[in-house]
């Protein structure tokens, strides 16, 4: 069976030999606090960024999940309240739980700025471009979602304080870690507002990190994982014009070899990482079922679109011959039960 279901997502396959030898070495059972487990975190963060060419100036720490990183965000980030310019469902369900934690009195007030770069639920993204203007016409902190296109994408770092994904996406791994990635700026922010209530607080997260360790027990496999897999994968460079290639790639093929129809219809709105088709809902109900028989996991509809969607990852850790078998079924699948 092969999926491109946006999250979780496709593992690279190498993932299940390195989950063997952390087993067999015995790094999972290692203490958190010893100096071979502190290499680790260590080796992660400074392959995070090389790989992703990360400004040596902006911090890095490890946490759970990207819901995680919302909840930060608000409880350490964030001095009044929060901006949500939002398109789709995940930027809406993060306004809602960072106004829950810091509530919207008077939007004039906001001081931290929250953009999902890449909207899974609906395969939108903000592109670099827009991101610039938002730096250049808000004095407060950005932070950024980008959830599933960090590890496909460059970005250019410096147009947000704040970037964090979780790895069970575009990174290829299991879920149950999230990387954040903070600026010089932030963590000033941070000090001002000096939040430290939560085992999660951002200081009491940097002061641990600042010693390769976690205020908690981590998740240590997952860390290894990610070691493992930063030290197979080329510069975030070559990964993005890969990842650009095949959605320009994914987008010509439904539009000029299917009847399907995209979602969005602006090219330039269009996600270069999740690629959603519409269909009333009976067509989305079959070509799931028939692609689930050809071997093949397409991923749901999201949200407002759950029943009129599908999703495709275009994540770096799916292969070639994988999505030359999905172009294939969608090209036969056409031709026997045209969809419109
Ligand atoms: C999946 C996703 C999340 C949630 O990630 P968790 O690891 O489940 O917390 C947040 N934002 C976006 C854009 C996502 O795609």
């Amino acid at each position: 069976m092969i999926t491109f279901y946006p999250g979780p997502s496709k593992v690279y396959p190498q993932v299940a030999a390195y989950a063997q030898e952390a087993v067999r070495s015995g790094v999972v059972s290692w203490n958190h606090r010893s100096p071979g487990f502190m290499d680790i975190v260590k080796e992660t963060v400074r392959l995070l960024h090389e790989k992703l060419a990360i400004p040596a100036d902006y911090h890095l720490a490890l946490v759970s999940s990207a819901t995680e990183c919302w909840e930060i965000i608000a409880q350490s980030l964030t001095v009044t309240t929060s901006l949500h310019p939002y398109g789709g469902a995940f930027g809406k369900k993060w306004m809602e739980y960072a106004h829950r934690i810091k509530p919207m009195i008077l939007p004039g007030e906001a001081d931290v700025l929250c953009v999902v770069q890449n909207e899974t639920s609906n395969g939108t993204q903000v592109r670099m471009d827009t991101l610039a203007n938002f730096r250049q016409e808000f004095s407060g902190l950005i932070a950024v979602d980008a959830v599933s296109s960090l590890g496909g994408l460059a970005f250019d770092w410096s147009l947000a304080d704040v970037w964090f994904a979780s790895v069970q996406k575009c990174l290829g791994l299991p879920a149950g870690l999230a990387v954040l990635i903070y600026s010089p700026q932030a963590l000033r922010q941070a000090e001002v507002i000096n939040d430290r209530q939560y085992y999660n607080s951002l200081l009491f997260v940097h002061e641990n990190f600042a010693n390769y360790q976690t205020p908690y027990t981590p998740n240590g496999l997952g860390i290894y994982l990610l070691m493992r897999v930063l030290q197979q994968i080329p510069g975030i460079a070559e990964v993005d014009q890969l990842i650009r290639k095949r959605a320009t790639d994914w987008y010509r093929f439904f539009e000029t070899e299917t009847n399907w129809k995209l979602l969005i219809d602006q090219p330039e709105l269009r996600s270069d990482t999740v690629i959603a088709v519409q269909g009333s809902e009976e067509q989305i109900r079959a070509v799931k079922t028939d692609a689930q028989k050809a071997g093949i996991t397409l991923g749901n509809g999201y949200g407002n679109w759950k029943s009129t969607t599908f999703r495709i990852a275009n994540f770096p850790a799916i292969e070639e011959w994988e999505i030359e078998k999905l172009k294939t079924f969608l090209r036969t699948y056409e031709l026997a039960a045209p969809p419109v």
